[in-house]
């Protein structure tokens, strides 16, 4: 029988306020353990928490962008459990009421536009993390740093059916968030997490099959996998007779499999109830309306400004454009020197590949507008060639040093010293002379073959101008 998938997501992530959703806490990524806390998020008795409304008006600013309806009243309820990482006890999120519902994403997928159902966007706080050692030791250690950090979560309706939507959907969503400026969804540094929960059905079956829930994936790429392998599971239980369980599964990177953690929880379990601690929330209609003109410019409008501003093709802008820190990236490396389709060119191949292997933020990436920028400078003056370029490109990425250091250092200078090449060229020649005759007979083609050998000579040092016009002069002469 043939089945269909059907997904949901959850997605997961943390805002970018400068401080903690309840208290003053800073939210930088990366301090030693346990330096960002205060009584607040450390769950000490007597303490009161204070909304951060930044992290309000983040939340609702991507809800609207969402399409979602805006609760004019909501609560914040608490939810209760006991992990380790969180030391009061419970977490402060939504339950009763959300900040937004009832929206939808536009996602292109097959070349078509689809949208998928957003059931709600609402506002909680992140958990710490509980570090295991490497050395592999029986104890766990716990950082409270990330405890508190305000977290939007944003869950979609089951309308995915194949691993290619879903993984449009994530995409287009990370997009969303960072052109609205709200999350700078970094996966490394575990700002964008996702959950999917995940049935499958007989082909062209209404009914909704049993669904798995598959926690805390930490990529786009980890999300795909665990999805294909989910379908794949799933569908060799009904095939063979057998029925899924409800359950909480985890996916294992070693094994490449998920694993059952948990039966399914349900809301009655977490004993959900209004945080006492917090008031109700009144968002008017003036504060939604002020939140929807100021909306930052959004990706349609930058690539309309790309094309104009600086005469790139529609292809070019529309691939800046899909990630709004790679337009900043490209705009950064014109300021420092302007020479906009040369450098499209180098961050739509070079820089894209590599950030996109390394699930990588430009702003992560050794290679910064500074090296690049250089790098397309000194082409642009006949320092190196293009294909030098890519030498240098891969170097920088290495060692983030400046492209004429690496130039310096190993050598890569362009030939420009026409006495230089014209020896290269005469001893070409005298190796393939009936090549050069071939080009006085009319037959253009070892022309190519004899810039080649040069090159090979040189080691693709020599200016090719220089080479074709020496070449020319000596065969004609
Ligand atoms: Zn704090």
């Amino acid at each position: 029988m043939e089945y269909e998938p059907v997904m949901g997501m959850e997605v997961h992530a943390e805002l970018k306020t400068k401080s903690k959703v309840f208290c003053g806490c800073s939210t930088t990524f990366g301090a030693a353990p346990n330096t960002q806390v205060c009584p607040v998020c450390l769950g000490m008795p007597g303490v009161l928490p204070v909304l951060n409304k930044t992290a309000l008006e983040y939340t609702i600013r991507t809800a609207i962008a969402l399409n979602c309806r805006i609760s004019e009243y909501t609560y914040i309820d608490r939810k209760n459990y006991y992990y380790p990482d969180l030391p009061k006890n419970y977490q402060i999120s939504q339950n009763y009421t959300c900040l937004g519902y009832n929206g939808w994403l536009e996602i292109i997928f097959d070349g078509e536009k689809r949208r998928v159902g957003i059931n709600n966007v609402h506002l909680e706080e992140d958990a710490g993390k509980n570090l295991h050692p490497e050395h592999g030791g029986s104890e766990s250690l716990v950082d409270l740093n990330r405890a508190g950090i305000g977290l939007m979560e944003i869950v979609s309706e089951p309308d995915m059916r194949s691993p290619g939507e879903a993984l449009a959907y994530m995409t287009t969503l990370k997009n969303l968030l960072q052109y609205l400026e709200v999350s700078d969804c970094k996966m490394q540094e575990g700002k964008l997490r996702f959950e999917v929960n995940i049935s499958l059905r007989p082909m062209g079956s209404e009914k909704l099959g049993t669904r798995a829930e598959i926690k805390n994936l930490n990529s786009i790429k980890v999300a795909i996998k665990c999805i294909e392998y989910e379908i794949k599971r799933q569908r060799e239980i009904l095939s063979s007779g057998g029925k899924v369980e409800q359950e909480t599964r985890l996916w294992d990177e070693a094994t490449g499999t998920t694993r059952a953690m948990r039966t399914k929880e349900f809301a009655q379990d977490y004993r959900y109830f209004p945080e006492p601690d917090l008031v109700e929330i009144y968002i008017s209609k003036e504060w939604q309306e002020e939140i929807r003109k100021n909306l930052p410019e959004l990706k349609d409008v930058r690539r309309t400004r790309f094309i104009e501003q600086y005469g790139l093709p529609e292809y070019d802008a529309a691939i800046l454009t899909s990630s709004k820190p790679v337009a900043s990236y490209f705009e950064e490396c014109l300021k420092i020197y302007n020479n906009p389709k040369t450098t499209s060119n180098w961050i739509m191949t070079e820089l894209l590949r590599e950030l996109n292997n390394r699930e990588m933020e430009p702003d992560e990436c050794p290679v910064s507008p500074r090296h690049l920028a250089a790098m397309v400078q000194m082409i642009d003056n006949n320092i190196i060639s293009g294909k030098i370029g890519k030498q240098v490109f891969a170097e920088m990425l290495e060692s983030s040093k400046m492209p004429e250091d690496i130039v310096k250092e190993k050598g890569l200078a362009q030939i420009t010293d026409t006495g230089e090449i014209e020896r290269v060229v005469e001893n070409v020649l005298s190796e393939n002379p009936e090549a050069a005759e071939g080009i006085r007979a009319g037959r253009e083609k070892a022309m190519a073959f004899l810039v080649g050998q040069v090159m090979k000579k040189t080691k693709g040092k020599a200016n090719p101008q220089l080479v074709n016009k020496i070449l020319r002069e000596k065969i004609h002469s």
